[in-house]
């Protein structure tokens, strides 16, 4: 006969954890989003050893009081959402209030927090979800998590991670992501006391990608501006003189998220591929606004999934505009000449079920009409 019994919650955060915390690279991705969320508008990462073994967050977003310096390391303890109402429409970009109760299930964690204009601020040391210590300490306004020694005591997982260096790697790949999703936040990252990447934070998409690709990027984008009533699209594109081997990097934000989704790819792929050679991928980092209920983004934990309503309606914009946009480029040979700019019948045409929502939008959109014909 099984017996049932309940499992303690430090069990539960374990394996919840197995969930959240796959690697460094979630954790960094947990933290920093936190302080976005926290309104930073400076946050400063620092790793070493592949974050294995230390990941440090900085920020000087809101901080949190005593009470809930405390609360954050339980599980299902959130300031973002109180109500299903609430879960309609997410700005915030956590919400499930299980990052810090994760982490610090399996790893060393300390947070020391102020809120400005507080007297104090107050420090947690929490190991393997034990609270080890809680007490008011002096420190900066903004909150500070180090992370210690992940899977400390999951020494099988431990054995699972990569190398340093693809840990570093993915990291990295993450911290650019980030950067490029929040221009207006200023985002420095260290690894081993070397500064990889510091963004200006003064709201220029084109500052972000500099910081990151350098400044001789600059003259190989071509602008992207789409705007509609309920969606737009901003951001760039690159010449085919920097198409890459691979899809790394193509990078797309819907409202200021990062999400792979691979009718976004196969979009730009289509609308560019009179312009590419054969086995050679666009460049793009492009920013979709949208309202939030059209879109679903509670389909995952890790979250870089995305689940739009009218899927059809965005393809149909996102192909249609890129196309115009690189066409009228000057000195920019075609490879191939196969595609032509399908009009809003001839895609109708070809995709009867969605028929209908392009007919709405289309009959709505005046300015829509316009840019597309
Ligand atoms: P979630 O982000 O889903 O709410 P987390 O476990 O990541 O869950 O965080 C729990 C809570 O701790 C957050 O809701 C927030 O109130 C607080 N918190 C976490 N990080 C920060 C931070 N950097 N600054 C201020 N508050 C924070
Ligand atoms: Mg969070």
């Amino acid at each position: 006969m099984a017996i049932i019994h309940r499992l303690d919650n430090n069990i539960i955060n374990k394996i919840a954890a197995g969930e959240v915390v796959e690697r460094p690279a979630s954790i960094v991705k947990e933290l920093v989003e936190n302080s976005i969320d926290a309104r930073a508008t400076a946050i400063s990462v620092e790793i070493r050893n592949g974050g294995i073994s230390y990941i440090r967050v900085t920020d000087n977003g809101v901080g949190m009081d005593k009470d809930d310096a405390e609360a954050a390391f339980l599980r299902h303890a959130t300031s973002k959402i109180k109500s299903m109402e609430d879960l309609k429409n997410i700005i915030t970009l956590g919400l499930r209030g299980e990052a810090l109760s994760s982490i610090a299930a399996v790893s060393q964690i300390e947070l020391m927090t102020r809120q400005p204009g507080s007297m104090s601020g107050y420090n947690v040391i929490n190991h393997g979800g034990k609270l080890i210590q809680a007490r008011e300490i002096g420190c900066p306004e903004g909150t500070t998590i180090v992370v210690r020694n992940l899977f400390y005591n999951t020494p099988a997982r431990l054995k699972f991670l990569n190398s340093t260096r693809s840990e570093t790697a993915a990291i990295s790949d993450l911290i650019a992501k980030l950067i490029m999703a929040n221009p207006m936040v200023s985002i420095r990252y260290l690894n081993n006391d070397k500064t990889i990447y510091h963004s200006p934070g003064d709201d220029q998409l084109i500052n972000c990608i500099i910081s990151i690709y350098g400044k001789d990027i600059k003259n190989e984008l071509i602008p992207v501006k789409v705007e509609l009533d309920e969606l737009s699209i901003t951001g760039y594109i690159g010449k085919p003189t920097i198409t890459r081997a691979n899809r790394t990097h193509q990078s797309f934000f819907v409202n200021g998220r990062y999400i792979k989704d691979n009718m976004l790819t196969r979009c730009v792929e289509e609308a560019l591929k009179d312009w590419m050679m054969v086995n050679r991928f666009p460049w793009c980092v492009l920013h979709i606004e949208i309202q939030p209920e059209k879109v679903d983004v509670n389909v995952h934990p890790s979250k870089t999934e995305i689940r739009f309503r009218d899927p059809q309606v965005i393809r149909y914009i996102l192909t249609n505009s890129l196309k115009k946009i690189i066409e009228k480029q000057p000195y920019i040979p075609r490879v191939f000449s196969s595609t032509k700019i399908m009009t809003k019948d001839e895609f109708s045409e070809n995709n009867s079920d969605c028929e209908k929502q392009i007919k709405d939008i289309v009959k709505g959109k005046v300015r829509l009409i316009h840019f597309l014909n």
